[in-house]
């Protein structure tokens, strides 16, 4: 396998992209957006100089997988050659499911569609293509260069070959991966949602600031961050978005926190935008 398509080059899609690179793939970026596109190119080109800087890569391997990174705004383009594309558009069904339509039109038979929903059906996305036994989700997490794990998630017809290369790329990508049966919200967006909202609304209700939360979480039970500075790094929008399918399909426990929606109504989105319940220089 040579050749790697990200369909979405915002938060998650570049980190993809930035690890596809250094797995020795050749890869090509797409989104509609030329502007995120460029975004994209000066934050992948910043972080892998400062990874190489730091001696966690050889300056050859970085200058390398940098040339092997293509930047287009035709998906045609983007995925003509491909043997693997990987969608990260934003959480909403009938997007994905556009993107799916495309990619069985645009990508040669044997591509492996693969989705980085956080909850949605991946047999519901494979449902549009004539391939569904071809498609798959795979899970990443932010930030992807430092975060080890893909879940793979199978949808109803996901072929047990295609389990197995979504793995062996997964292996060359250096991850670790686990192995979901589709449900919403898989293992990890089920139990991370929830336990974000319970702190949004602990926050709304008065009982801590967002610090006393988050440090509760990390020194009190061992969390690495504290829910409300993860929430703020995935995107207040996107995780709003993750809430509202989860309480679509699983209930009321997942009800989206009031105070969630207000942020992302004020466009106030986390690190991206500069403020989220933390306030940030922005750096993006
Ligand atoms: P984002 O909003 O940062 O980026 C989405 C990108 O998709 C944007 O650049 C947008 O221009 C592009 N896009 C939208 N419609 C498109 C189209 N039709 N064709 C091409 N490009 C299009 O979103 P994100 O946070 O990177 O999330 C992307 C996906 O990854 C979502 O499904 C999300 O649930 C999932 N995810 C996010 C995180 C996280 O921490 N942010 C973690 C794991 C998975």
């Amino acid at each position: 396998m040579k050749h790697f398509a990200v369909i979405g080059s915002g938060t998650m899609g570049r980190g993809i992209a930035y690890v596809a690179a250094l797995g020795d793939f050749v890869v090509h970026v797409h989104d509609v957006n030329a502007e995120a596109l460029d975004i994209a190119k000066s934050y992948i080109e910043k972080e892998m100089r400062k990874s190489a800087e730091r001696g966690y890569i050889a300056t050859e391997k970085a200058e390398q997988a940098l040339e092997n990174i293509i930047y287009t705004t035709s998906m045609e383009e983007a995925v003509k050659q491909a043997d693997i594309a990987v969608e990260a558009v934003f959480e909403l069904m009938d997007v994905k499911v556009g993107i799916f339509k495309l990619l069985d039109q645009f990508c040669p038979g044997h591509t492996i569609l693969a989705t980085n929903t956080s909850t949605m059906s991946p047999t519901e996305i494979a449902a549009q293509t004539s391939r569904p036994d071809k498609c798959v989700a795979m899970h990443f997490f932010n930030p992807v260069h430092k975060m080890k794990l893909i879940e793979i998630v199978r949808g109803l017809d996901t072929s047990n070959e295609t389990v197995k290369i979504a793995k062996e790329v997964a292996g060359r990508l250096g991850k670790e991966t686990v192995e979901v049966n589709e449900f919403p919200g898989f293992v990890t967006s089920r139990m991370n949602c929830l336990i974000g909202n319970e702190a949004m609304n602990m926050l709304m209700e008065g009982v801590a600031s967002a610090e006393d939360i988050d440090k509760a979480m990390k020194l009190g039970l061992n969390h690495p961050m504290g829910p409300l500075e993860l929430a703020d790094l995935v995107g207040l929008d996107t995780r709003l978005r993750n809430m509202e399918y989860l309480y679509k399909t699983l209930g009321e426990k997942y009800r989206p926190c009031p105070l969630l929606i207000k942020y992302v109504k004020a466009g106030r989105l986390g690190r991206k935008s500069g403020a989220g319940f933390y306030i940030y220089n922005n750096e993006r």
